[in-house]
């Protein structure tokens, strides 16, 4: 028999929310800052990481893509996030947000940052069986103009894993204002893009933007969306038009400082028949991974083991493969929550 614990960290997952650079681990961050000169406050992993909050983190979020300069650095944060996150939570399938903006005064151009993130990824999809898309994600603090030219690139250089366009970092203001980005979502959604956006996230954030992006921005599913349970006719909204949110439990602890229990808003969320999936956003950076998101995030807020199913399964949903990769991913799952359900120890109370 297995612990509640263990059931969790071995269910099969989905991650459709996270950064690539986030995904490098802590002593690969440090080594590739040595090998480049980037100086960094500490080189202690407990240390570097210790945040007053979003904008505190945001600022090393930016300088984490310093370290990263060539091809090879690409492909092995890509492969070498897979193999951890594997052997971590068993992870199954990911969807990563990456900006090449953040390397183009380095003279790299967009097909230079794409390409070999792609070639790590399907290295990594052939040795552990983990498939993966990529959402192309923009720099809120870079404006309109510069999101407008990213989703240019886009086109400009087709590639079948780059799906969909999504975001990161907060406007210049340090606020979301989805509404500044609708020219540059309106230009992906012509061209065949699936659509999400970060709203909702902190206290700082207001519940009207989780609306925007839905329908000004018409997106496909949401990240974070916290703010939701504030306005319950946002949530009938979003519930109506099936809207998947991507919520990131751990996170919530160190950007808001919020206390992960019964009274969550992801909690809350999930009560109110919100299709929350999870996720870790910046795992090295919160020191977490996919599989604490489930053990020390969802189980602590009081997650059944049939609710934990559910969200593992809504990322599936949510997710910008297509549909025959979704039939198998969902195939697969249920398989794997089959054998763990059988050796689950009866006492699974543990919230
Ligand atoms: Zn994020």
């Amino acid at each position: 028999m297995i612990s509640y614990v263990d059931y969790l960290r071995l269910l099969p997952k989905t991650e459709l929310h996270c950064h690539f650079a986030s995904t490098m681990s802590a002593e690969l961050f440090i080594e590739l800052a040595a090998k480049y000169g980037v100086e960094l406050p500490t080189t202690d992993p407990e240390e570097l990481f210790d945040f007053a909050d979003l904008v505190d983190f945001l600022v090393a979020f930016r300088y984490a893509h310093d370290v990263l300069r060539e091809p090879s650095d690409f492909e092995r944060v890509a492969y070498d996030g897979v193999a951890a996150a594997v052997a971590e939570g068993n992870l199954r399938y990911r969807e990563y947000y990456v900006n090449p903006q953040y390397f183009a005064d380095r003279g790299l151009s967009y097909p230079d940052v794409i390409d070999p993130i792609i070639a790590g990824l399907a290295r990594a999809e052939r040795d552990f069986g983990v498939g993966f898309r990529v959402v192309v994600a923009i720099n809120r603090r870079a404006g309109a103009a510069e999101a407008v030219s990213l989703v240019r690139e886009m086109i400009a250089h087709p590639r079948p894993e780059v799906v969909g366009l999504g975001q990161d970092d907060l406007t210049p203001e340090n606020t979301e204002d989805p509404g500044r980005f609708v020219e540059a979502y309106a230009l992906a959604r012509e061209h065949g893009f699936l659509l999400t956006a970060h709203v909702g996230e902190t206290d700082h954030a207001i519940p009207d933007a989780v609306r925007v992006a839905i329908e000004e921005l018409g997106c496909d599913r949401l990240d974070h969306g916290y703010r939701i349970v504030d306005d319950p006719a946002i949530v009938e909204l979003a519930r109506e038009r099936g809207i998947g949110f991507a919520a990131t439990p751990l996170s919530t602890t160190i950007c808001s400082g919020w206390q992960i229990d019964a009274a969550h808003r992801i909690r809350r969320m999930i009560d109110a028949g919100l299709a929350v999936n999870v996720s870790t956003d910046d795992a090295m950076f919160f020191r977490t991974d996919i599989g604490r998101e489930y053990t020390d995030g969802l189980r602590l807020m009081g997650v059944s083991a049939d609710e934990a199913k559910q969200i593992s399964l809504n990322g599936i949903d949510a997710s910008f493969c297509d549909d025959e990769q979704k039939a198998r991913l969902r195939a697969e799952f249920r398989a794997a929550f089959a054998a763990l359900d059988a050796v689950l120890e009866p006492v699974t109370e543990s919230a």
